[in-house]
């Protein structure tokens, strides 16, 4: 049954190369919670993403296992954790069709109502509006006209109409205009409720909404604390 993960994730010395003999993780361990918010920082190439890459199942453990809700993630389908996990990564992707196609690919069947809810929520709903076609503009291939913080508004609108239990936000380095900023800041704080998040957090107001902060170096935790603490 899709609609009963609960969103419990466990890393269980987990390992991971990309290339043979050449580990980003070893032994990484990480329980987080149904509902929790988990801050990944660390500098460059220390294997933040490596880990949401992980929990996305884009890449499977080479040694080790992730449990969700108790269970080795490999044991069950993908369908299942993707009907469950929502994500907005580093580049947002858009796929060449209309907005309305790109948001209505987090969930399938959705009505028009759901779907400008979704975008009202997230605050994608005005700038949509102000385009000329609306929900049925044509976004190029890797979304065209749009900047990186409207595709990003985009890929929250599709993540959460798609309501899932998990969800993964690696957030954009790419400079974004301060307007476009602070809505990106809202939709996170509505798209973190209720959810198992990780956030892999460049700025110090995405960083203040996380439960818990690992600092990662070398693909390990060297610190963990809250934002009062570190
Ligand atoms: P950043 O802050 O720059 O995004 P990061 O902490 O997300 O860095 P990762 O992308 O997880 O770091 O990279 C960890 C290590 O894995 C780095 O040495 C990187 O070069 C390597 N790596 C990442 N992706 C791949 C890949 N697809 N193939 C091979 N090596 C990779
Ligand atoms: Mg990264």
């Amino acid at each position: 049954n899709w609609a009963n993960m609960k969103g419990n994730i466990t890393f269980n010395n987990v390992s991971f190369a990309y290339n043979e003999g050449e580990k980003v993780l070893e032994k990484f361990d990480l329980n987080v919670k149904s509902g929790e918010t988990i801050a990944l920082v660390g500098e460059t190439g220390s294997g933040k993403s490596t880990i949401v890459n992980l929990a996305c199942r884009f890449y499977e453990p080479t040694k080790g296992e992730i449990l969700i809700d108790g269970v080795d993630y490999r044991k069950r389908s993908l369908l299942w954790l993707h009907s469950n996990l929502g994500y907005v990564l580093q580049t947002p992707h858009l796929f060449s069709g209309t907005i309305k196609e790109n948001i209505l690919y987090g969930r399938l069947g959705a009505t028009d109502e759901e779907v400008i809810r979704a975008c009202k929520l997230v605050n994608a709903h005005n700038f949509i509006m102000k385009m000329k076609g609306g929900y049925h503009s044509q976004v190029g291939e890797g979304g065209g006209r749009l900047s990186t913080g409207e595709k990003q508004l985009i890929s929250f609108a599709r993540a959460i109409l798609a309501d899932p239990k998990i969800f993964v936000l690696d957030e954009a380095t790419s400079s974004v205009d301060t307007e476009t900023e602070m809505l990106i800041q809202k939709a996170i704080e509505k798209v973190l409720m209720g959810r198992t998040s990780f956030i892999i957090a460049h700025r110090l107001s995405t960083i203040r909404l996380a439960d818990r902060i690992l600092v990662i170096s070398k693909g390990k935790v060297v610190e963990e604390g809250n934002h009062y603490q570190l």
